[in-house]
């Protein structure tokens, strides 16, 4: 059975979190955070879409104020389009469409900023325009990259990759709390799945990756080695053990965990739990 890379992190975080997803198929009931995260993913699967049309459009001694305007311009309607597409999902979890907005834009418009400072830069330095510049354009940033791979028994999608002349950077966007020092484990764990289904995918070396922490806004960066790789491949036979195995694993160590868990009533109910578990067996 193929394992995503979320449900590796998933593993990481509680292992019995895993198994009442995967194996007993309980759902976590829509949060904030889910709603909020899936809007951003869809926009910025628009902003992957846009790119080159943009790019390719864009004439000679544009200036930046022009560019970061149609930047805007374009993102700013995705914005609102997606919001009103996904209406009924916002309101389930009582928020509202135009607090989504002020809550979802800036993280849209500094990825606007970054796209176009990236495209003015690059024309500043090689003084090309149009489909020439789509075709020379470094680092190209794509956006919500599809990954799978039987060989790695994995799949994925990747928020964001920066493609140089000599290799790619995973890149994930993530929203709340930020560790103090590097990445949350999980977060670590993601990159370097990314950096090895990249590697197959695209035949190219990937060593590093980076963490960009939306709401502290602050990028964290990783190496990667090839320890990251072989502990991969364990995480993935273990959570494929697991989910084969139909034993549930204990409770997790920090309580603090189970705190937010959308999972943590049927959880903690042994009853219930039994009964679901003696319908898989
Ligand atoms: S309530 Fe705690 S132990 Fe149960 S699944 Fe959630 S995090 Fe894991």
């Amino acid at each position: 059975m193929k394992i995503s890379v979320s449900m590796l992190s998933t593993y990481l975080f509680c292992s019995r979190k895993l198994f009442l997803q995967q194996v007993l198929a309980l759902k976590e009931p829509p949060k904030e955070s889910t709603v909020l995260g899936s809007l951003r993913h869809e926009i910025y699967d628009f902003i992957n879409q846009s790119e080159e049309k943009i790019v390719r459009t864009i004439k000679e001694k544009i200036q930046y104020n022009e560019l970061i305007t149609t930047y805007k311009s374009f993102y700013s309607k995705a914005l609102r389009e997606k919001i009103i597409k996904n209406k009924s999902k916002i309101k389930e979890v009582n928020l509202d469409i135009v607090d989504v907005f002020k809550r979802t834009w800036p993280l849209i418009l500094d990825e606007a900023e970054t796209r176009a400072k990236n495209i003015f830069d690059f024309i500043q330095k090689y003084n090309v325009y149009g489909p020439e510049l789509w075709k020379k354009l470094t680092p190209k940033i794509i956006s919500e990259i599809r990954l799978d791979s039987n060989n790695l028994q994995l799949k994925g999608i990747v928020d964001k990759v920066e493609i140089y002349e000599d290799g790619y950077v995973p890149i994930e966007l993530k929203t709340g709390k930020m560790p103090k020092q590097g990445m949350w484990p999980g977060h670590r764990i993601q990159i370097a799945a990314y950096s090895m289904l990249i590697e197959e995918k695209f035949k190219t070396n990937v060593k590093e990756g980076l963490v960009h922490y939306l709401d502290a806004k602050e990028t964290r960066h990783i190496s990667i080695n090839p320890f990251m790789k072989e502990e991969i491949m364990n995480l993935v036979k273990e959570v494929q053990d697991l989910l084969k195995n139909q034993d549930i694993p204990n409770y997790c160590e920090n309580k603090n965990k189970c705190v937010n868990c959308g999972l943590r009533e049927t959880c903690y109910n042994e009853a219930e739990v039994s009964t679901l578990l003696s319908e898989i067996k």
